[in-house]
Order: C-alpha cells, then sequence, then structure tokens
C-alpha cells in the first residue's frame, strides 16, 4: 500500500495564449519505507511534480493521495493540516531563518504540537543524526552551504513526517556530506518513511530503491 500517489497528475500553465503542460499524465506511488529519486533535465518538471505530491499544489488534472486521503477531498485548512502532519519538505533554497539558531530552525516547525523541552531535545538529536552535533547554536550565516543544507534535512524531520520530499537534497554537499545525509536518509526509511527526492546526483540515483525519470512533464520508461 503506496503512502502517497499521483494518478494521472497534470498541471497545465497558461502563458499568454499558450498552453504549457509542466506535468502530463504522471502516475507515480512511493511505499512506506522506499527511497524514490526522481531525475529529468531542467524543466521536465521535477519541482512541479514534488509540489503536487506535498500538497504545496492542485494538479489541473488528475489525483493525488497522501496517506489514504484524496487531495480533492480536503479544504485548504485540512490540506494544511494533513501536509503538517504526513509531509516533511526538504526546498532546494533552504529557507532557514537567518536571525535563529540552527537548534532554533529545526525546532520552529514543531511549535504547534510539542512542548519546548522536547522539541529542542528532537531537535538536537536530529541535528547530531546529520552530523551537526557542535553547531546546535550557529546562525545560518556561520554555516557553509552545506551545513545549511543538513539543517533543513533535519528540519523536515522535527514532526516525525511518514514522508520526505526533497529537491536536490545533496545540491551543495561533497560527497563525503552527501554520503552522510544519505546515510540519515536511510536510518529513515527503515523507521518506515517514505522518501521522494529530485535530484541530478548519481550518488543518490545508486542510493535509491528506484529511479523515476521525467521527460517533457511525462515520465520515461526505462
Ligand atoms: P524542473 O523542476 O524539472 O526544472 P519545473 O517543474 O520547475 O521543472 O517546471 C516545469 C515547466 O513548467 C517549466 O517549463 C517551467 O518553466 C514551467 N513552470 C513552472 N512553474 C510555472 C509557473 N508558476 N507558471 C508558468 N510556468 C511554470
Ligand atoms: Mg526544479
Amino acid at each position: 500500500m503506496s503512502i502517497i500517489s499521483a494518478t494521472n497528475a497534470t498541471k497545465v500553465y497558461q502563458s499568454g495564449d499558450k498552453e504549457l503542460r509542466a506535468l502530463d499524465g504522471v502516475d507515480v506511488s512511493v511505499d512506506p519505507g522506499e527511497f524514490a529519486a526522481v531525475v529529468g533535465p531542467s524543466g521536465s518538471g521535477k519541482s512541479t511534480l514534488l509540489n503536487l505530491l506535498g500538497l504545496l499544489d492542485e494538479p489541473s488534472d488528475g489525483s493525488v493521495t497522501v496517506d489514504g486521503v484524496a487531495l480533492s477531498s480536503l479544504s485548504k485548512r485540512e490540506r494544511t493540516d494533513l501536509r503538517r502532519e504526513t509531509v516533511g519538505f526538504i526546498f532546494q533554497s533552504f529557507y532557514l531563518v537567518p536571525t535563529l539558531t540552527a537548534r532554533e530552525n529545526v525546532a520552529i516547525p514543531g511549535l504547534v504540537r510539542s512542548d519546548r523541552e522536547r522539541l529542542i531535545e528532537r531537535a538536537d538529536d536530529l541535528l547530531t543524526r546529520v552530523g551537526l552535533g557542535d553547531r546546535l547554536d550557529h546562525y545560518p550565516n556561520e554555516l557553509s552551504g552545506g551545513q545549511k543544507q543538513r539543517v533543513a534535512v533535519a528540519r523536515s524531520m522535527i514532526n516525525d513526517p511518514d514522508i520526505l520530499l526533497a529537491d536536490e537534497p545533496t545540491g551543495n554537499l561533497d560527497q563525503n556530506t552527501g554520503a552522510q545525509v544519505l546515510d540519515v536518509f536511510d536510518e529513515f526509511t527503515d523507521e518506515g518513511v517514505a522518501i521522494l527526492t529530485v535530484t541530478h546526483d548519481e550518488q543518490v540515483t545508486d542510493f535509491a530503491d528506484r529511479t523515476i525519470r521525467l521527460v517533457d512533464g511525462m515520465i520515461q520508461d526505462a
């Protein structure tokens, strides 16, 4: 039973009088504990797909189901709640808050549901797992690109998501640090988390259980 799926997912953008099919009938699903990688050239629809699966956007046609719930059956509010409870997101450009420490950046999205003390403990544990146990009180401008990316990885897990969606999670990392993040992903999948990541990094596709190729908004059979 997949935890997340898109069926015939289609996204059409209107630009002037022309239609642009960013996604054109994509079927994809990920099981609990599975690590799937999406690859494809720039403009092939990877981020669009990730945004649909992450409930950040709605398809023009087709359906998205997360944790057994069809997106189309949800109000905006319900969608936000389901996303917060179920989905962790690692954005390509991190979006760390510059005035907060690494620890606070990781803990913040959990504030709505946990007490402060437990949250800080979990933030510290997650930061330690991504190799930043000695950077808890550093601010983003005191961290390298790779370290910021690892803060974003830790933050994505603060609410114990069932699904982790990641846009180029190793994009700014050297080989060793990338491998470290992949080891952490491996631990997450052992705990039953489903991971879908968009990537150009061959280290990631080597590591993934399955690679999905997108070209012009369509899945290309291997
Ligand atoms: P990728 O992540 O694979 O580089 P995207 O999913 O970002 O590709 O974009 C797929 C296509 O959709 C591209 O041609 C892009 O220009 C177009 N596109 C993405 N977002 C929008 C938007 N908000 N409005 C119009 N066109 C868009
Ligand atoms: Mg993209």
